[in-house]
């Protein structure tokens, strides 16, 4: 159940009432919430004066349902906006890795050829060899830094482990929690604790409960701006690198007041196959992107086969642009 609890009601009985249904309590500029386990149903009679609102849930996604708000959740991510009533669709592109200044800076001039606000490029890379490229660790972030300080880009960037989780919160407009760290309770847990958008990948090993709630921890720690971002699911197929789970996304769509995001890159894993899903996506009605751009995708330090040339891009582009109008969403 989440409780809505007036902010004028004394800490004593907000505590009671956290201690008598065991929640977690959020404590907003107008509100108090209280997030009891779901199987709590019901309020006990003595407790009702003290409650404005009550919302029962069949299972733990609960802050991110959308029976509990029906509006996809609208994020700021910069000077704009996705989710809410904005009809924005953010196009977030670079490359998998940030490598060198060159390569940063060569992305940053196809973003503005395109009028695109958005670089992704990790820095901590969390790779499945200890014997390939780890990224470029607080190197690679001063890199990004440059960009942004002369375009105004918005960054997302990775965190890997709890080492750097600080200075990822510190320095990204995105914070990205990637596949394999969808569990790191310790990053959701930090990430609870910021306002900035996070912007969380499903596991590759988990179902859509699994991931929302993981959502939940960073929710329910007090930040509002979780982004989901579908990327792809392990299934019984080899020929492409993962499985992008559109059933899921259609599920996540209905059932979550949280942005989507989808990653055809991650998903398809072969350069070849990305425009046309992009394409899927694009059609799908989601918030956002995510597709890996890399100045000579050949030479990339990680996931070289997936990453679209610029040429490749612009080609893409236009046709995304047309399908954003068919679906009434502006590119961002
Ligand atoms: C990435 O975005 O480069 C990445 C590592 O993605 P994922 O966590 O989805 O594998
Ligand atoms: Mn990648």
């Amino acid at each position: 159940m989440i409780l809505h609890i007036d902010k004028a009601t004394h800490s004593s009985k907000v505590q009671q009432l956290a201690d008598a249904y065991e929640a977690i309590t959020i404590i907003k500029e107008d509100l108090i919430v209280l997030v009891t386990p779901s199987r709590f149903k019901s309020l006990q009679e003595e407790h009702k004066p003290f409650v404005k609102e009550t919302f029962v849930f069949e299972s733990d996604i609960q802050i991110a349902s959308s029976k509990y708000m029906h509006q996809k959740r609208s994020i700021k991510i910069g000077k704009q906006s996705i989710g809410g009533t904005s009809r924005n669709v953010l196009l977030a592109i670079g490359p998998c890795s940030v490598e060198s200044e060159d390569q940063i800076q060569k992305s940053a001039a196809l973003l503005k050829e395109l009028g695109l606000s958005t670089m992704r490029a990790g820095s901590f890379k969390p790779r499945t060899s200890p014997y390939t490229f780890q990224g470029m660790g607080l190197e690679g972030l001063k890199l990004l830094d440059k960009v942004r300080q002369q375009h105004g880009f918005n960054i997302i960037t990775e965190v890997r482990d709890s080492t750097h989780v600080d200075d990822v919160i510190a320095f990204a407009d995105i914070i990205q929690i990637g596949a394999k760290s969808m569990y790191d309770h310790g990053i959701l847990r930090k990430c609870g604790k910021t306002h900035k958008p996070v912007l969380l990948k499903r596991g590759f090993g988990t179902n859509l409960q699994e991931f929302v709630q993981a959502s939940e921890f960073i929710l329910s720690g007090g930040n509002e701006n979780v982004i989901l971002c579908e990327r792809g699911i392990r299934t019984f197929e080899t020929k492409t690198r993962f499985t992008l789970d559109l059933c899921g996304a259609a599920y996540l769509k209905e059932n979550t007041n949280l942005p989507l995001i989808l990653d055809p890159s991650h998903a398809m894993g072969y350069a070849y196959g990305v425009p046309d899903l992009a394409r899927a996506c694009m059609a799908m009605d989601i918030e956002g992107l995510l597709i890996e751009v890399h100045p000579n995708p050949s030479e990339a330090q990680s996931d070289a086969s997936q990453q679209l040339n610029h040429p490749q891009f612009r080609e893409l582009f236009q046709s995304l642009q047309l399908i954003a109008k068919a679906v009434n969403r502006n590119i961002i």
